[in-house]
């Protein structure tokens, strides 16, 4: 479920048309829904609701302070991969002391900060790094907890690029592994591993390696309660799916379903961390047609939006329906689906201006006949969309609306050409 629906032949984000909103923004633009958010925010909360979890927003997938703001009056917290994105939390009002943070490569300054910040959880995920976190909570005299990350080896079945949870990934310890480091550092004074952590992968379209990867690690917190190690939360990452297609993904409830019990009475205080299953079908990119041509037997789209804005179909073949934004009568769909089989559609590839030839957003795509000044909504953008987008070819990041009923934010006006050299003087 969404809040971008077609009425009257116009799409809408909320009670707005996205029409209206592009003649106070220009393209191309981030819009995202504010009700959308929060609808998958507390979905998680509410079919998590007999463990009482502590939903920690991945903030990587979308981390505009506003979102962090309006994520955290709900009562979010929020996991982070860099000092950066701790103080986007900090910046945006949320509280540290709900803060996970995970990454293999924190520096010493990262870590002071985070120390510093009193944040719940220092994913671990080696043993020179738990070295380096007891040396430096020892000379601040502060003690932090640790969540272990360990690697269950399981597959996700989802893009070679984001499969984090196998065995040879860079992330976490391998599981077999997890008993020596508690053997070393589990009765450490400075770091307290009280935690396990797992994430295995983005996006998981079965709730299967979830069942797999949480049974091998109830196992590891069972062998190591036996040994006497008190293990009070279990973080089991995010990678839930969202709807690039129309019920594409499974919801949060019929994630739940399989996942709750088998964490109910285990006396685990459950952390989750979903992003894209929050942030990705509350945005879409609009960008406009600049020109149409033939290329070989191919039609060509070139649009205003470019891989520097959107670069997940470059980067991981990612899919993104796009439609135009104002349609005849017959092209005014309710659905995202990969075959459009509408009589008068027209097979095109949709490119950016970008000097590259990955520089697409879709290829062989079936769309409404186009011409220049057309808007096109790129949906299920709001997930690593603004977040991974660049300044390449000197061009000038989007900016990013929220609409919330019918208000208009800009919550990160377009960037400029002196924005572009600021840094340069
Ligand atoms: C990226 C990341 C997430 C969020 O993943 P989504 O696919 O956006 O839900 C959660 N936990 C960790 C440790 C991550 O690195």
């Amino acid at each position: 479920m969404d809040h971008f629906n077609y009425k009257d032949q116009q799409l809408f984000c909320e009670n707005l048309s996205i029409k209206e909103i592009v003649e106070k923004v220009d393209t191309p633009s981030y819009i995202y829904s504010a009700n959308t958010f929060k609808h998958h925010y507390e979905g998680f909360q509410k079919a998590f609701a007999p463990l009482d979890p502590l939903i920690c927003y991945s903030v990587k997938a979308c981390g505009n302070i506003n979102i962090i703001k309006m994520l955290s009056e709900m009562g979010s917290g929020f996991d982070v991969v860099s000092g950066g994105e701790l103080f986007r939390v900090q910046q945006g009002g949320g509280d540290s002391s709900k803060v996970v943070y995970a990454g293999v490569g924190k520096t010493d300054a990262e870590l002071l900060q985070a120390i510093e910040a009193g944040i719940a959880f220092f994913n671990i995920e080696s043993e020179a790094e738990l070295e380096n976190l007891i040396r430096l909570s020892q000379s601040v005299n502060k003690q932090v907890h640790g969540a272990l990350r360990v690697n269950p080896d399981v597959d996700p079945k989802t893009h070679r690029h984001t499969t984090t949870g196998k065995r040879g990934n860079k992330f976490g310890v391998d599981i077999e592994r997890a008993q020596k480091v508690f053997k070393d550092y589990g009765n450490n004074d400075w770091v307290k591993l009280s935690c396990i952590h797992i994430h295995i992968g983005s996006p998981v379209y079965t709730v299967d390696p979830y069942v797999s990867a949480i049974t091998k690690t109830l196992e590891l917190i069972d062998t190591l309660r036996k040994q006497d190690f008190t293990i009070s939360s279990f973080i089991i990452g995010g990678g839930f799916g969202a709807d690039y297609l129309t019920g594409q993904s499974p919801s949060a409830a019929d994630y739940a379903k399989e996942i709750v019990p088998l964490i109910q009475n285990k006396n685990l205080k459950l952390i989750l961390e979903p992003g894209r299953s929050i942030a990705g079908n509350a945005g879409v990119l609009i960008t406009k047609v600049l020109y149409t041509k033939q290329a070989g037997d191919k039609k060509m789209v070139i649009v205003d939006a470019a891989m520097n804005d959107l670069i997940r179909p470059a980067f991981y073949d990612g899919y993104h329906f796009i439609w135009p934004v104002s349609v005849d009568k017959k092209f005014e769909i309710d659905h995202r689906s990969q075959d459009i089989a509408i009589e008068g559609t027209q097979t095109v590839d949709v490119v950016g201006p970008i000097c590259e030839s990955v520089d697409f957003l879709a290829k062989n795509r079936a769309l409404p006949p186009l011409k220049r000044g057309d808007l096109l909504a790129v949906f299920t953008a709001g997930a690593y969309g603004f977040v991974m987008s660049s300044q390449y070819n000197a061009r000038p990041r989007a900016a990013e609306v929220l609409i919330d009923d019918k208000d208009v934010n800009i919550i990160r006006r377009r960037e400029t050409y002196e924005d572009l050299i600021s840094h340069e003087k």
